[in-house]
Parts: structure tokens; C-alpha cells; sequence
């Protein structure tokens, strides 16, 4: 079966071409500025050389059409015709309480994505373009939605709730959902296979470090914790986002410096984390390469990143009772030795080691707990669109078979 995987964002479409019968790529690619005349199209065929265009792509569905025009192209293409295509996956962000797992998509999902717009105002909208745009371009072929949120639906309430007027829980859903499911669930699932543990008794930290981060807390494959809350702006130091902070610094700021509520949302989501401590950028490797040429901010932000995370650990392994095994994923998580080597030295209270010759590896999968480590310390590189193919594929199939869940509130 053949999956077409869809990440659409207010002005681009990420997407992959999966081949089910082996979990292949087939082809993969991106399209940027859409609502322009000069919008890109970068697309390859896996194993062979891509093409990058400039074409006038004024929305969504011009953007996919595109996208399936390449798909099916006499040098880029890498199938005869659409009708190979059976199902599509598309990336949600926030499914909000209603979702607890994937869905196909039918008139009542589209509803319940909309309602969450409130919650996901910057992705919700987009994705839903995405959905449409898909439905218009390949009728009749079925939809699944793989949520951001979803994973992270099993906190307890203890762990979800803030410690707020209750009524605003009621009202307005306020309450933690955590985002990054797909990878937090994806990693937390490869752990266990690496480790030959049962995942359903295994209790596993994921820190998921790329320019967003979060960090999730799963025992027995479950979520019962994770740092990002209400949005994606809360928790670890982040690439432009602030994370964890006092909430009465923003009406302190906004009182000194006179902003309204939009300059404060910019400068908490946008100015902040490493770019706002270093100055310089919201670049891992530039941070790296400023500590290493004595830039004394680029340090100062490369040790918060740090500390934060550190610990988060220690608290997650609280929250757990105990850790099996502490997992990096996502660009930093998976390309900064540095960075994994510096968490891990703070963390012999656990009886943590790593070994530094293991550790000294960039994008791969690797195992590197020290010899006497008492906790198994791994590396995942995440794959976010393989999970959504595999959910996608797995209720097509069950469509098929007439047993469907219904699997949402
Ligand atoms: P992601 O959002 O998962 O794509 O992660 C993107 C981030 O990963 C970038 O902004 C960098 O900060 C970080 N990154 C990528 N490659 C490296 C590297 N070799 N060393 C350190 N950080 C990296």
C-alpha cells in the first residue's frame, strides 16, 4: 500500500511517499512560501537526483497538485498514477481532550479540528487547509489524522491540570496536553525493541531536543508526563521559546515596557531560548561553535539549555519511581554529543555514565551507556512520518475489514 504523509503549515507542505509493503520512502520533499508567485517546490526521488522549482502557488490545493504532478513525473515521478496512492496521513497539532489516538477523517473530525483552532491558532487552521486541499486533489481516498496531542492523552489528571481555578478547565479546557506524541511514542517503542524489554514494563525519559523541545515521562508505553503544556510554549529552553517561566514576569515586562499582548506572545515564542540568552542564534551548532570560541552569552545559553533538562530528568524519574532508559531524539538530541554529554555528567546521582566514545556520533542510532551505567542511555533518530504512515495504513486496513475504532470522544 502506498501512503502519502502530509505536514502542512500555514505557507508550506512537508510530505513523504511511503511504500508499506517495506516502509520505504519512495520520494519526499517540501513546498515553501505558498500565497506567493515564488513559492518552491524541492522534491526527490529517493536514491535518484530531486528538482527544485519556482512556481506561482497561491494555496493549498494548487500546492499538492503540484506536489502530485511531480509524484507522478516522467524523470521525478516514482509512480505511473495517482490511483496508486490509498491513503493519506496528515500531521494535526492539537487534537485537544477529543482525540486519544489517530482517526479517519470524516465531516465530525473536521469539526472537532476546528474547535481546537482556539488551542492550535497558528497549526489547527493549516492543517485543516491540508485535509481539504488533500480531498479536493485525490477524492475518495481515505484520510487518517495522526495528533500531536494524542500520545500524551493518558497523563493523569494529577499531571494535566494546573493548579488554576478548576472552572477554567471546565470553560475553556485549560489544562496540559503535551505536543511531539508521534516522537515521544515512536522513540519510547524503539527503546523498548533496543533494550528487548516488553514495552508495557518499561519506564523510559524522552527528550525530544530539536528547535521546538520537549521532554515526556512514559511508563509502560504510556505518557504520564510531558513539559509542554496548554501550548507548545511551555517547559525545556527551546530554539526561540522561553519554556518554564515565572508567569508573573510577563505582566512585570509588559507593565516596564510597555507591550501589548501580541509584542509579549512574539517575544515570549519568537525572541526567547537560545536566540534571546545568546544574542546570536537559535542554532544549536552555533551556540556550540560561539562556547568553543569563548562567547561568554552563547555559554551562558548553552547552560541553561542544559540545566533545564537535566532537571526535568530528575524530576520525570521522581514522576516515574525509577527510569530504564534515557533517550535523545530530534536534531539536537540526536546530533550533539556535546550536549548529551553534559546532561548525562549531572546525572550520576541515577548512577548514570556514558560512554564518550559511543556518544561521539552525529544522526545515528547508538547505544551509548557506559559500562557501569545503572540506567541504558540511547540515541533514536525519530521518525515522525513513519508513525503517521504506520497509523494511517493500520486504520485503512481496519476500514477494510469493516472493524473500525471509534476512537474519538
Ligand atoms: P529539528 O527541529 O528536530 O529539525 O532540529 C533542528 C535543530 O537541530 C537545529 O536548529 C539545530 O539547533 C539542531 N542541530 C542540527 N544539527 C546539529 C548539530 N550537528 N549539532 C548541534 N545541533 C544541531
Amino acid at each position: 500500500m502506498k501512503v502519502f504523509v502530509l505536514n502542512c503549515g500555514s505557507s508550506s507542505v512537508k510530505y513523504q511517499l511511503f511504500d508499506m509493503k517495506d516502509e520505504s520512502v519512495l520520494a519526499k520533499g517540501l513546498v515553501e512560501r505558498i500565497g506567493s508567485d515564488d513559492a518552491t517546490l524541492t522534491h526527490t526521488p529517493v536514491g535518484r537526483t530531486g528538482t527544485k522549482r519556482v512556481l506561482s502557488i497561491l494555496d493549498h490545493t494548487t500546492a499538492i497538485g503540484q506536489v502530485l504532478r511531480m509524484l507522478t513525473h516522467s524523470e521525478y515521478g516514482v509512480i505511473k498514477d495517482i490511483a496508486e496512492i490509498r491513503a493519506v496521513g496528515h500531521r494535526v497539532l492539537h487534537g485537544g481532550p477529543a482525540f486519544t489516538q489517530s482517526v479517519l477523517i470524516d465531516e465530525e473530525v473536521k469539526h472537532a479540528i476546528r474547535d481546537c483552532i482556539p488551542l492550535g491558532p497558528l497549526h489547527n487552521p493549516a492543517n485543516l487547509m491540508g485535509i481539504l486541499a488533500s480531498e479536493s486533489n485525490i477524492p475518495g481516498v481515505p484520510q487518517v489524522a495522526v495528533f500531536d496531542t494524542a500520545f500524551h492523552q493518558t497523563m493523569p489528571k494529577h499531571a494535566f491540570l494546573y493548579p488554576l481555578p478548576y472552572i477554567l478547565y471546565e470553560r475553556h479546557k485549560v489544562r496540559r496536553y503535551g505536543f511531539h506524541g508521534t516522537s515521544h511514542r515512536f522513540v519510547s517503542g524503539r527503546a523498548a525493541e533496543i533494550l528487548e524489554k516488553p514495552l508495557n514494563n518499561l519506564k523510559v525519559i524522552s527528550c525530544h531536543l530539536g528547535n521546538g523541545a520537549s521532554i515526556a515521562a512514559v511508563k509502560n508505553g504510556k505518557s504520564i508526563d510531558t513539559s509542554m503544556g496548554l501550548t507548545p510554549l511551555e517547559g525545556l529552553m527551546m530554539g526561540t521559546r522561553s519554556g518554564d517561566i515565572d508567569p508573573a514576569i510577563i505582566f512585570y515586562i509588559m507593565n516596564r515596557e510597555n507591550l501589548g499582548l501580541e509584542e509579549i506572545d512574539s517575544l515570549l515564542n519568537k525572541h526567547s531560548g537560545l536566540l534571546g540568552v545568546s544574542g546570536i542564534s537559535s542554532d544549536m551548532r552555533e551556540i556550540e561553535a560561539g562556547t568553543e570560541q569563548g562567547n561568554n552569552r552563547a555559554k551562558i545559553a548553552f547552560d541553561i539549555y542544559e540545566y533545564r533538562i537535566r532537571k526535568y530528568i530528575g524530576a520525570y524519574a521522581a514522576a516515574l519511581d525509577g527510569v530504564d532508559a534515557i533517550v535523545f531524539t530530534a536534531g539536537i538530541g540526536e546530533n550533539s554529543p556535546m550536549l548529551r554529554q553534559r546532561v548525562c555528567q549531572g546525572l550520576g546521582f541515577l548512577g548514570v555514565t556514558i560512554d564518550l566514545e559511543k556518544n561521539d556520533s552525529k544522526g545515528k542510532e547508538v547505544d551509548i551507556t557506559g559500562e557501569s551505567s545503572k540506567i541504558r542511555v540511547l540515541v533514536i533518530p525519530t521518525n515522525e512520518e513513519l508513525v503517521i504512515a504506520r497509523d494511517t495504513m493500520e486504520i485503512v486496513s481496519a476500514i477494510r475489514k469493516g472493524n473500525l475504532r471509534i476512537c474519538y470522544k
